[in-house]
């Protein structure tokens, strides 16, 4: 029998492949033994063992067909409908016979369901685009054995070639991303920060794909009853700078004393020497107008308030339905950045899931033994497959944190970027694939997930 794939989480309506639930339409000439006036049984048969365990679906999510049996319709038909579950990776075949005659009963083709994501690609130069082809066929693989077929809609060039991009999510006043706005300074032009649309939403996820990406945060501080005109701080990370722009590394630069307003002194600070995870920050306001003077008394203080820009190299991170990456890693590390990204979001890890009995009553939730959180190393709901607890550097408050366990391959929803991951950026077969299988990517879920918000 053929293979029909229905892709369960698109809306019905567009095409017979689209949706959980399909018509069927039988003429009486096509069933065996079927006279003026007799009834027609249907029912649903798995296509093959290793479908969902109906365990994890509701009563109204299992496959069923809508009526038991059926009459002619003045169509000439018998008609009726099948309703599969939300999952990947079943198969079913329903059938047909004459009202207490199964054993002579016709077959639909076999339908094996599916859900399909969409994905549209923005590359900062040819080199971005040259290295996500390379690795489109193993990303889209990654997803496949979950039963979730990635299409892709456009690539299109960024609207600048940039060493690196500023992914700088910018938080207030409001959610903005100015790397998205368009022309002139955007990089992509996306809504909501720019006009640019998606098609398929909610069902695809934009990627941008870079050479190298940072983000840059402020640090303010403040000092009072200051002394010293010359000083300087050491801040243990890197700041932001910009060759063409001396003073890109501070956003704010003042002091004051009694009777004197604040007095912009950033022109008195020299640009930091970055070194990998230090900066020192110096200044120097002997020519600050006014403040040597004030000094000159023992008791006079003076105050001094200054913001610096950090900067923060990033490998990439996906918010909604967007996911950037920079190629600098390399396309193992990048194959896995995309399958960990947008794993996530597509819900992945779990931490338990619904289940229900035969007659469909509620059971307990299943926990998934391989999830973990925050506090054994990373943020966000993470896969500890072939990792074991080990020490952790101070700041967690379990004190102790996943590490590659010495065996196998690490999942793809590992917590960090390891050398143990799956290289094919594969989620692990034993806990993540089958959840895959059986999240649910239907319109409510991914616009609860807020893959309508790109685009
Ligand atoms: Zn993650
Ligand atoms: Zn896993």
């Amino acid at each position: 029998m053929a293979i029909i794939k229905q892709y369960v989480n698109l809306p019905s309506g567009v095409t017979n492949i689209h949706g959980t639930t399909r018509t069927l339409k039988l003429r009486p000439n096509n069933i065996p033994n079927v006279g003026n006036g007799d009834r027609v049984e249907w029912w649903v048969e798995p296509g093959w063992a290793t479908n969902t365990d109906e365990i994890y679906l509701s009563q109204a999510q299992r496959a069923r067909v809508r009526n038991a049996e059926t009459v002619i319709q003045p169509s000439g038909f018998f008609e009726n409908e099948v309703i599969f579950p939300h999952v990947g990776g079943d198969r079913w075949v329903v059938k047909a016979a004459k009202k207490g005659d199964r054993a002579n009963s016709v077959s639909t083709d076999i339908f094996e369901t599916w859900r399909k994501i969409y994905y549209t690609v923005f590359y900062v130069g040819n080199n971005s685009l040259n290295f996500f082809n390379a690795l489109e066929n193993d990303f889209q693989d990654a997803f496949k054995l979950g039963y979730v077929e990635l299409e892709n809609t456009t690539k299109t060039a960024a609207l600048t070639v940039v060493a690196k991009v500023d992914g700088t999510i910018v938080r207030n006043p409001g959610l903005s991303f100015p790397f998205m706005a368009g022309a002139p300074n955007g990089v992509i032009d996306l809504a909501p920060s720019g006009a640019g649309t998606l098609t398929n939403k909610p069902y695809n996820v934009a990627i941008l794909v870079a050479p190298d990406i940072y983000k840059t945060s402020q640090v303010a501080r403040q000092e009072l009853g200051r002394r010293a005109v010359v000083g300087s701080t050491v801040y243990h990370h890197p700041m932001f700078t910009d060759p063409g722009n001396a003073t890109a590394w501070i956003s704010q630069g003042q002091v004051r004393w009694p009777g004197k307003p604040w007095t912009n002194v950033i022109p008195q600070f020299s640009l930091p020497t970055n070194t990998r995870h230090n900066s020192v920050v110096r200044w120097d306001f002997s020519t600050v107008p006014g403040l040597t003077n004030h000094l000159a008394t023992a008791a006079n203080t003076y105050e001094m308030r200054y913001t610096v820009v950090r900067l923060h190299p990033i490998m990439g991170y996906s918010f909604c339905n967007f996911c950037l990456v920079r190629t600098k890693d390399g396309l193992t590390e990048v194959l896995q950045t995309f399958t960990h990204e947008v794993g996530h979001g597509l819900n992945q890890a779990v931490e338990k899931e619904p289940r229900w009995d035969t007659n469909g009553a509620s059971l307990c939730d299943e926990h998934n033994p391989r999830w973990h959180t925050d506090v054994y190393g990373g943020r966000g709901p993470h896969c500890h497959t072939n990792a074991v607890l080990g020490a952790a550097p101070p700041g967690l408050t379990s004190g102790q944190r996943y590490r590659y366990g010495g065996a196998g391959n690490l999942c793809t929803m590992y917590w960090s970027g390891e050398s143990h991951v799956d290289p094919k950026g594969k989620f692990c077969p034993s806990h993540c694939e089958p959840r895959l299988k059986r999240v649910k990517l239907d319109t409510a879920s991914m616009n609860a997930k807020f893959w309508n918000y790109f685009g």
